[in-house]
């Protein structure tokens, strides 16, 4: 446990659920723990007692990657953990791969419907439509444009266009939208929808006030910071004011929530990890403030100020999307002036 954790506090303990089985954090709450082939090497899921048009069974929120180890797991769990019941809805709270990558499948397993953001929803078909919607030759421009322009690099990231499609085959052909502020019944419960920018492009996190419980997906995680990017579709975003702006919309949630993240254990002190990703994100701006003072800087040399760890590419794409995401909070703060020089990068000044 590190130093920030040790002031939220871990109401299960160490307690992890098997796999294809699953621990109740709440009266009809389930969590599900699935591997994930990454450094990230886990995502939970929740199982959710639901009943709806009048049949009892459950729903799911969120889907791990489509592999075959993720099938077998699930398959475990509805042998063992339904109690007889079907399962009658998914909800994915937002668009990446580990999220919503097997929701094809268990919709047609169920025969039940994909509940998810609007935006979210045709970002992923488009994404599993194939290799030319993201990443590839346009990811490989934009990441130049920010320095990462070595020639290795460049035809690596033009090659790893299928990264999306393999991870998610296929999108349902129908969903159900989820908006801010809806309210969904699930079983005797309400769960409020909560929308949230600058991690994906509409996630939608869940409150129940009677259960106290916040499912928070990617938007409030306890051990790690999420991860906050510029992307090749919309190369002027301001990722981190956005995600800034959203996770205070949890600070009018009950302190004594219980948050259900999706990476890491369950855990209280909500408006305690607002605070600290608040704090984290202040220092590093401060950082990339104060290298942005000493000379004229691009994402690609903000990297190795945010990140003292030795990266490889996979790694260092993502770095770059945060480092360009921190110099652009500043650059619409009016405190840094961008440049685009003549080999083509852009470079950051203080203002
Ligand atoms: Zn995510």
């Amino acid at each position: 446990m590190n130093e920030l954790e040790r002031q939220l506090h871990y109401p299960m303990g160490d307690a992890l659920p098997e796999p294809g089985s699953s621990l109740e954090v709440a009266p009809g709450v389930r969590w599900i723990r699935m591997a994930l082939p990454f450094v990230l090497n886990h995502i939970n899921l929740w199982l959710l007692r639901d009943e709806i048009d009048g049949r009892p069974g459950w729903s799911i929120v969120d889907c791990c990657v489509s592999r075959e180890e993720s099938k077998a797991q699930w398959e475990q769990v509805f042998a063992t953990q339904l109690q007889g019941l079907p399962i009658l809805r998914v909800i994915v709270t937002h668009m990446h791969p580990d999220h919503i990558g097997l929701a094809y499948w268990l919709c047609e397993r169920w025969n039940a419907r994909l509940w998810i953001s609007a935006t979210d929803y045709n970002v992923a078909r488009l994404g599993a439509l194939g290799p030319t919607a993201f990443g590839g030759d346009a990811a490989a421009n934009f990441l130049a444009s920010h320095g990462l322009n070595d020639p290795d690099s460049v035809a690596q990231i033009k090659a790893r266009a299928t990264y999306f499609p393999k991870l998610v085959p296929a999108v349902p052909a129908q969903y159900r939208r989820m908006a801010d502020g809806d309210v969904l019944c699930i079983g005797a419960h309400r769960w409020t929808c909560i929308s949230g920018y600058g991690h994906a492009p509409e996630h939608i996190a869940l409150h129940c006030a009677e259960l106290g419980l916040l499912i928070g997906g990617d938007m409030m995680l306890p051990r790690i910071s999420t991860n906050v990017s510029v992307y090749e579709v919309e190369p002027e975003s301001n990722a981190l004011r956005q995600f800034l702006d959203s996770i205070d919309k949890f600070k009018s949630l009950p302190g004594d929530t219980l948050t259900l993240p999706s990476h890491g254990k369950p855990f209280t002190g909500l408006h305690v990890r607002i605070g600290q990703l608040h704090a984290h994100h202040r220092e590093r701006l401060g950082e990339v403030l104060a290298a942005c003072r000493a000379k004229a800087c691009s994402a690609a040399d903000i990297v190795p100020v945010l990140f003292t760890r030795a990266l490889d590419l996979h790694q260092t794409t993502f770095a770059m999307g945060e480092s360009i995401a921190h110099l652009h909070a500043l650059w619409f703060d009016g405190q840094l002036r961008r440049a685009q020089s003549a080999d083509g990068v852009y470079r950051f000044q203080a203002a």
